[in-house]
């Protein structure tokens, strides 16, 4: 299989090629750093994203900014958007107040980039 990933280390937004199955890479081209080395691996065996959107206030027209406090695998993500879609705040919200723990047992927590008073 071959993958075409632009790197987001850096602004240069190199194209990297990379061929292989599952986790074993045959070859990796296009990359003008070891960290653009590093990150055509893992994009190729295992994508992950910050995760980052918005939770209803329980007024529904109030939408709380939030985001995942690590990336997340790219596979769980529309796992813990249907998550997220369920929860609605309460009450004060502090900004990184954690809204939902190890969401969707990632590891990582759903915290708050903004404030409700
Ligand atoms: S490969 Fe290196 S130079 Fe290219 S975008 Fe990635 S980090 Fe930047």
């Amino acid at each position: 299989m071959l993958k075409e990933i632009i790197c987001t280390v850096c602004p240069m937004g190199c194209n990297i090629s990379v061929e292989g199955e599952g986790e074993n890479i045959a070859s990796i081209k296009g990359y003008n750093c070891n960290r653009g080395i590093e990150y055509g691996k893992n994009e190729f065996a295992h994508p992950v994203r910050i995760l980052t959107t918005t939770v209803k206030a329980a007024d529904d027209n109030i939408l709380l900014p939030v985001r995942s406090s690590k990336p997340i695998p790219k596979e769980l993500i529309m796992e813990c958007m249907s998550e997220i879609k369920k929860v609605r705040v309460a009450g004060k919200v502090k900004r990184y107040e954690v809204i939902i723990q190890n969401i969707c047992g990632s590891d990582a927590d759903i915290v708050a980039t903004g404030s409700l008073e």
